[in-house]
């Protein structure tokens, strides 16, 4: 493509993302397609010859956004949220053009040092002790994965100075981590056997006398516990495990304490939720997503942990066409994680920090969760809705329920109540299952959100349920 013809259609993208921004509330929030009939509409083979834009992006309009889901949209109160923000897709624009590739300090000093710099303003956002430092990773389940083998290459560098044991290590999460943990087991090769999940107490959190009682079993069967995922803000109910006492277990017994706050880390850059995090400092690593709820497009993942040795160790390569003169004082984030080449996702992070000041992502989050808590008293004032747990954040689980079904008709007539909701069009929310029972998730987190979105949630719920009762 010729250099102007770029000119004139970045130009013209620019105001077409404009316009979505402003427009994306008239769409309907969940994609209408049926299966396969995005792929129906598109060529089976590549174009021999190249093509003219215009075309390109006529079938862009035609073809895929209507099979596009718009998580961008202000009615969006599904799974988690995955904001972006002009500051940030303006950073990503140019990403793209700078095309850089930073694996190491020099394919891009400004990338490593900017990385450095934006991952230290995190950490002191989220009130991490001083001395831990950060890695930009793509996903919440790819840090977890990378802290659990770092966690496996500890113990087994402590193991091999003792006893040089070959039975298996052992992980621990609560029954309500998230399913990356399980993967990352899967993955790292513990074994699907060796993740033990701890029962959590009446508000969805893991119950540390319980994680204790399951090391102890383990070290009796000749097993060698080795660590621990704890999760601050669970995905289902935003639960959150008590830090100290977990982690006061895992000093006591050396295991690795890694906290999975995907979600809810954003929320510790308000000082009255700083508790979430209380006891942190007895951790070893910790993950949360800027690009869930701090205005940072999809991906950029922040992986924190309390001394980088261990995870350098684990993840160093040194040929000999990869090394430089300069390795000895700079970082080379290559040796922090899995992946070789890396995005420079730390630019848009930049961008979003400056643009909002940490003032202006806390009072996203802080009317965020206002909203959460003004529709939980919506649902617990009215008698034929329930709240199914406690709403520390910005998650609210409940349900329909008129006292007069058995749990399975209940179940039957959430689940039609939540496709009757949705297929309005005019908002988004997903299901999850607290205690067996189907239920109902809204979560505020779309930095479009104001309370007129959340209060006509309120209402589709409550007429489509006077509708499906009669
Ligand atoms: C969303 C979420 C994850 C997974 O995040 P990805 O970045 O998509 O891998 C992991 N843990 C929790 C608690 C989450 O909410």
């Amino acid at each position: 493509m010729d250099i102007e013809l770029f000119r004139r259609h970045g130009h013209e993208f620019v105001d077409w993302i404009a316009d979505y921004f402003m427009n994306v509330e008239k769409l309907p929030v969940m994609s209408r397609v049926e299966p396969g009939e995005i792929k129906k509409r598109l060529p089976a083979a590549p174009p021999e010859r190249g093509e003219p834009m215009e075309r390109v992006f006529e079938d862009f309009k035609d073809i895929i956004l209507p099979g596009m889901t718009h998580w961008q949209h202000p009615g969006w109160f599904a799974y988690f949220p995955a904001n972006n923000s002009p500051a940030s897709v303006l950073a990503e624009l140019l990403t793209a053009g700078l095309g850089a590739q930073c694996m190491v300090w020099q394919t891009s000093p400004a990338a490593a040092e900017l990385e450095e710099t934006v991952m230290d303003w995190l950490r002191g956002m989220i009130g991490l002790p001083g001395g831990w430092s950060g890695v930009i990773q793509d996903t919440a389940s790819n840090a977890t994965l990378c802290a659990l083998i770092t966690a496996r290459e500890a113990s087994t560098e402590f193991e091999s100075n003792r006893r040089g044991a070959r039975d298996p290590l052992v992980v621990y999460a609560s029954t309500e981590s998230h399913s990356s943990v399980a993967k990352a087991v899967k993955i790292a090769g513990f074994g699907a056997d060796n993740l033990r999940l701890i029962p959590a107490d009446a508000d969805f959190a893991m119950i540390p006398d319980r994680l204790e009682e399951a090391i102890v079993e383990d070290e009796r069967r000749g097993l060698r516990p080795c660590a621990v995922v704890a999760t601050v803000g669970t995905t289902s109910s935003g639960a959150v495990d008590p830090l100290r006492p977990v982690g006061e277990i895992c000093r006591r017994r050396g295991l690795w304490l890694h906290v999975d706050a995907a979600y809810a880390g954003t929320a510790a850059v308000l000082p009255e939720m700083r508790r979430l995090l209380d006891g942190v400092e007895l951790a070893d690593s910790l993950v949360f997503n800027p690009h869930k709820w701090m205005l940072t497009n999809f991906d950029c993942s922040a992986h924190f942990v309390r001394e980088p040795g261990t995870l350098i160790r684990t993840f160093e390569i040194h040929p000999e066409y990869l090394k430089t003169g300069r390795d000895a004082v700079v970082k080379n984030y290559r040796d922090w994680g899995i992946q070789l080449g890396r995005r420079f996702r730390a630019l848009k992070l930049w961008f979003v920090l400056r643009a909002y000041g940490v003032e202006g992502i806390r009072d996203m989050v802080r009317e965020h969760i206002r909203l959460a808590r003004l529709f939980q008293s919506w649902v617990g004032a009215r008698p034929d809705f329930e709240l199914l747990a406690p709403v520390p954040l910005s998650v609210v689980c409940f349900r329909w329920n008129d006292g007069r079904k058995n749990e399975e008709e209940l179940d039957l007539f959430n689940r039609k109540l939540l496709d009757e909701v949705n297929a309005s069009g005019r908002v988004f929310l997903s299901q999850t299952a607290l205690r067996g029972r189907f239920t109902l998730r809204l979560v505020v987190g779309q930095r479009t959100t104001e309370e007129r979105h959340v209060r006509q949630a309120w209402e589709l719920l409550t007429s489509a349920a006077e509708r499906l009762k009669a």
